[in-house]
């Protein structure tokens, strides 16, 4: 018998060694990043205790390395998000600087990139000449990936199946489950945040139905992605429980397991 999700969200009022992780949550951005404390701390009285933080551009991406040096909870990802590439100088497009970050401080994964073709007036072309570059950078320095995706999942299958030796996580997964298989053939992990916490959202239900257990990731975007309850912009790493409360009841998983197994799947992936 499935347990209730008041008993549910009792027992993970209460479990003192429950420890999510959010692995998706932009702590270098408004209104988060103006008042961080007290959002980690909220966070840390849900039991959402980790974080990777990914940049999308440059400058993000210093910052979320600032975030990291300074919070030993956080982890950084640095990467060039494709709805950012004209901002960046379009077609001239250098790793160099991600690099040089990167050998500098040690972030976790390069990230947050990926293809969007949903974005009008980006080439998509350019994209993935953009994110082939980042994937050649994620081999070099033998770190995961963050990637972004929207309607674009076949092409970016065949993308990332031009780089064997590199895995990562498929953020906010919304490719349903026929095309999860292919992802999950090419080590990749698949991380869900609000979209699962949504009684209508059945594609990514469904996916969260299918995926082993030691490939599923939480996160939430933060504070992008809402919830069934949250506002889209008003989310919050401490949302990550009720991503974990919605997996769990899907899965039929005690929340302890549901904490124990996301976040020893992130602490494997990212290698922390
Ligand atoms: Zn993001």
């Amino acid at each position: 018998m499935a347990p209730s999700f008041l008993w549910l969200q009792y027992n993970f009022a209460v479990d003192i060694v429950m420890e999510l992780f959010d692995t998706h949550c932009h702590l270098t951005d408004l209104p988060l990043s103006h008042d961080l404390d007290a959002v980690l701390r909220r966070a840390q009285e849900a039991g959402v205790s980790r974080f990777i933080v990914p940049g999308y551009d440059l400058a993000s991406s210093r910052t979320a390395c600032r975030l990291a040096a300074a919070y030993p909870s956080i982890g950084a990802a640095v990467g060039l998000h494709p709805a950012w590439i004209n901002n960046n100088s379009d077609n001239r497009f250098s790793p160099e600087p991600f690099r040089q970050l990167a050998r500098l401080r040690s972030p976790v994964a390069i990230g947050e990139i990926g293809l969007d073709y949903a974005l009008k007036d980006y080439s998509v072309n350019t994209q993935e000449i953009v994110l082939r570059t980042q994937l050649e950078l994620a081999a070099l320095l033998t770190l995961p990936v963050i990637i972004h995706c929207r309607r674009a999942f076949e092409p970016l299958y065949l993308i990332l199946r031009e780089f064997p030796s590199v895995i990562g996580v498929i953020h906010a997964y919304g490719g349903g489950p026929k095309l999860t298989e292919k992802f999950l053939a090419l080590g990749y992990y698949i991380g869900f945040g609000g979209g699962v916490t949504r009684p209508n959202a059945r594609k990514v239900r469904e996916t969260a139905l299918i995926v082993p257990p030691e490939r599923i990731l939480l996160e939430t975007d933060a504070p992008y992605i809402g919830s069934h309850t949250v506002a889209k912009g008003e989310s919050e790493p401490k949302d990550c429980l009720a991503v974990a409360e919605s997996l769990a009841v899907l899965r039929r998983w005690s929340p302890t397991e549901t904490a124990v197994l996301t976040t020893a799947n992130a602490v494997r992936l990212f290698n922390l």
